[in-house]
């Protein structure tokens, strides 16, 4: 054992699983399968009854919000990875220039050997076990840290990972900020981090001790912008819904709203509409609508309201909230001031603050003033400005006319950039944060670069300068 991790209470289960790498790492196609298989069982039928259960308690996750945003998405990420995984498996052969005549190259997919993955709260069983499809699928064994906030979600995760797993292959261990501490001190090879910026940054700093590679899925304000040509109407029901499912506690759902001057009184009472008909015009009441996770959680929404009401910011819709059961309502704020919280920290919870602007140069201007965002989105029926907001500006993923969604496409890389992240999950994406791809030249017979060994004579010379000429 390394002297250096005695003290900590991780580092024989981290051994273990060490130890084991290099047999969990050659493991066939066909056992991934049935790793894979195995989860998939317990999410799709043995413990799906409990998971909507655990979510119900921790965060009254409406049931349908649980079978699509959680269970439905573990599922699609294991079926995806299934039908690809014998191609992604396979030895991926490329070109060989010329000057290496006599060569053949390929690069191959290894596991990186073991892994960490922290997660967040908010989507718990999705943001944990969607991560863990593609260590699997690639091949690592994995130390599973899950939040501490959704603390039933947890146990029930924890129950399920030692259930249907062997502790060398997947383990998971419950704690808090103490727990995740002494796991980042531990060589990882890889860390799988979705969380805050702010923490995101604290991992980046411990991996960067054993110079481990990092997925960091950050968070942060996503902004939509809405021009004079969008259908206002639809715009406003798919806002709606992405900002306030889940009580607007989605990483990626609309943080604000940039929009014409002309349209934002008719955007504001087509929401009013919106947010009838879904959660009724007493949302407390609705059996559709989510809850905030925990007081402190509350409490910081709470003061983003006070702040922006010490402001003389005007609360279109909703903003009442009760602590006993942590409820807020679906709330739309205007006339913010530049220093309001709710324009400068990621909400992270059911209040859309709706900023006009007079030209869509000032819109794309106050989106690059703040930081690169994971998610920015654009309603415009013109092609223009479409293009004009694209080339302008940068973020992790986009929609036209439309939000959230590019979340369940397995097929597109799922990340930010900068601050709202680094590197890239889901489907190929996912697969390959997990792995280290090994390139391998095989030699055969005669190597042409052979002629030009030294001793190096006048003909080497010209062969060179041929070499760099032709070849
Ligand atoms: P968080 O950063 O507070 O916590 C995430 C995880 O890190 C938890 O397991 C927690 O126990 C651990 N942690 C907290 N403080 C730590 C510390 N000092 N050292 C080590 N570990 C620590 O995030 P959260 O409140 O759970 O989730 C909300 C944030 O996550 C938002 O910013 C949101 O945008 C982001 N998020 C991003 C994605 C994505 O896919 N990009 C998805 C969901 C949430």
């Amino acid at each position: 054992m390394n002297n250096n991790y005695t003290h900590n209470p991780y580092y024989s289960l981290f051994v273990k699983q060490q130890s084991k790498q290099i047999s969990v790492g050659q493991t066939s196609y066909s056992y991934r399968i049935k790793q894979l298989d195995k989860l998939k069982t317990a999410i799709e039928i043995t413990y799906r009854a409990q998971i909507i259960e655990a979510l119900q308690k921790d965060l009254n996750k409406p049931k349908v919000e649980t079978e699509l945003t959680e269970i439905y998405q573990i599922i699609g990420e294991i079926k995806y990875a299934k039908a690809r995984l014998h191609k992604w498996m396979r030895k991926q052969k490329v070109a060989t220039p010329l000057s290496m005549f006599g060569s053949g190259s390929y690069y191959i997919y290894e596991p990186k050997g073991v892994c960490l993955i922290i997660s967040p709260w908010n989507f718990p069983f999705n943001l944990t076990f969607g991560p863990l499809v593609s260590a699997i699928a690639a091949g690592n064994s994995v130390i599973i840290k899950p939040s501490e906030m959704t603390s039933n979600a947890s146990a029930l995760m924890k129950e399920i990972v030692a259930a249907i797993f062997k502790e060398e292959d997947v383990a998971l261990v419950e704690g808090e900020v103490e727990t995740s501490t002494y796991l980042l001190e531990l060589p990882f090879n890889h860390v799988f981090f979705t969380g805050s910026p702010q923490v995101g940054k604290i991992v980046m700093s411990a991996a960067a001790k054993h110079l481990a590679s990092v997925t960091l899925e950050l968070g942060g304000k996503s902004p939509t912008v809405i021009d004079k040509t969008a259908n206002i109407d639809k715009a406003a029901k798919r806002i709606v819904w992405g900002k306030f499912m889940n009580a607007g506690q989605i990483c990626v759902s609309p943080d604000y709203i940039l929009i014409d001057a002309n349209i934002k009184d008719q955007f504001i009472e087509n929401c009013k509409k919106w947010i009838n008909q879904f959660y009724t015009n007493q949302p407390k009441t609705s059996q559709s609508y989510a809850r905030i996770v925990s007081e402190k959680h509350f409490k910081r929404l709470k003061l983003h309201l006070g702040n922006a009401k010490s402001l003389d910011a005007k609360i279109d819709i909703g903003g009442d909230v009760d602590i006993n059961s942590k409820y807020i309502a679906p709330t739309i704020v205007s006339n913010l001031k530049e220093g309001a919280t709710l324009l400068n920290e990621e909400i992270f919870g059911p209040i859309l603050p709706v900023v006009s602007y007079n030209t869509l140069e000032e819109a794309i201007a106050y989106i690059n003033s703040k930081e690169r965002p994971l998610a920015l989105y654009i309603y415009s029926n013109s092609k223009k400005h479409r293009k004009q907001i694209m080339m302008h500006t940068k973020a992790g993923g986009t929609c036209i006319n439309n939000n959230v969604i590019h979340y369940s496409n397995h097929s597109l890389p799922f990340g930010g950039v900068n601050n709202s992240g680094i590197g890239k999950s889901h489907g190929f994406y996912g697969f390959k944060a997990f792995s280290n791809q090994r390139a391998v030249v095989k030699q055969y017979a005669f190597g042409i670069n052979e002629s030009l060994f030294p001793p190096y004579t006048k003909y080497k010379e010209r062969l060179a300068e041929l070499t760099v000429k032709w070849f």
